[in-house]
């Protein structure tokens, strides 16, 4: 079972109820954020209630002081342990459009936390690596973590072989359903620019963490061309830490198993988290 903060208290997730006129429901309006929370301990938490007011700002929704009372609920949840699972768990926070549309502006929204166990750990996935299916589909809107993945969900429909789609449009890469993507070559890792693409927190992490580990990096969207020639492609979210990609339809990556790059990166983020952790 899990813990839902809604509308001011913490209640198990299967007795909180929306409105159906809530404009998440009738329109689509919604931004979120998922927090990794390790052993009761959240990551970078200040980093993704930055990029949730991003979010909301760019969707048109107005804040108030929404963002100071979702960081009170994640700490609060947080130390009453409402995480499953001894403490590694997520915490999904949503700012949802509310009842009211003023021209493209919400200034009524609602809010809530879910403390939930995340998608089960395959350890399979990092030893032998994950499969994507190319879209020439773009995300609408990349700076928002938006709650609309429909068009990301539809373009990996019932393909149990692929992890989720990779978004290519125009022949460039840009990011996955729900995680950040990068190629190396010979020793270079490439990914695309914010912007482009949704400023991952982990995305970022690794960055940090490629400049310690003296890897170049270039910030722009590589041509998916570029993928018969890459040595490695990895994912990175909250989720998946840094998770190989060993083949993107039809192309095999470098020898079609994890790299050295993806597994060393790995490793320095979990050895080196205590320094993201709230
Ligand atoms: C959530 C998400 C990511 C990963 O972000 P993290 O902060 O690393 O979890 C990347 N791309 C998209 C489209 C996402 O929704």
């Amino acid at each position: 079972m899990s813990i839902c903060f809604f509308e001011g208290e913490f209640r198990p997730t299967g007795e909180c109820r929306l409105p159906v006129t809530d404009l998440v429901i009738q329109r689509g309006v919604g931004v979120f954020d998922s927090i990794r929370i390790y052993n009761r301990r959240a990551l970078a938490l200040d980093h993704h209630l930055d990029r949730l007011r991003g979010s909301a700002i760019c969707a048109g929704i107005r804040l108030d002081g929404i963002i100071d009372k979702i960081r009170d609920a994640v700490r609060t949840g947080v130390q009453r342990n409402d995480c499953p699972d001894g403490g590694d768990c997520l915490a999904k926070t949503y700012i949802t459009g509310g009842d009211v549309n003023e021209h493209g502006r919400f200034p009524n929204p609602r809010y809530f936390v879910i403390f939930e166990s995340g998608p089960a750990i395959i350890e399979d996935e990092y030893t032998s690596g994950v499969w994507l299916h190319p879209t020439s589909e773009g995300r609408p809107f990349p700076k928002i973590k938006s709650v609309n993945y429909l068009v990301g969900l539809m373009e990996a429909a019932e393909r149990h072989d692929v992890m989720e789609c990779l978004y290519c449009p125009g022949g460039k890469i840009t990011e996955t359903l729900r995680s950040s993507f990068f190629i190396s070559k010979d020793g270079r890792l490439v990914t695309a620019p914010v912007g482009a693409v949704l400023g991952g927190i982990t995305r970022n992490i690794v960055l940090e963490l490629a400049g310690e580990a003296g890897l170049e990096v270039d910030e722009r969207c590589p041509d998916i061309s570029e993928l018969d020639y890459a040595d490695e492609a990895f994912l990175t979210s909250s989720w998946k830490e840094i998770m190989p990609v060993v083949k993107v339809g039809d192309i095999s990556i470098g020898d079609g198993h994890p790299g050295p790059i993806a597994k060393k990166l790995l490793k320095m983020f979990r050895s080196s988290l205590d320094r993201w952790l709230d």
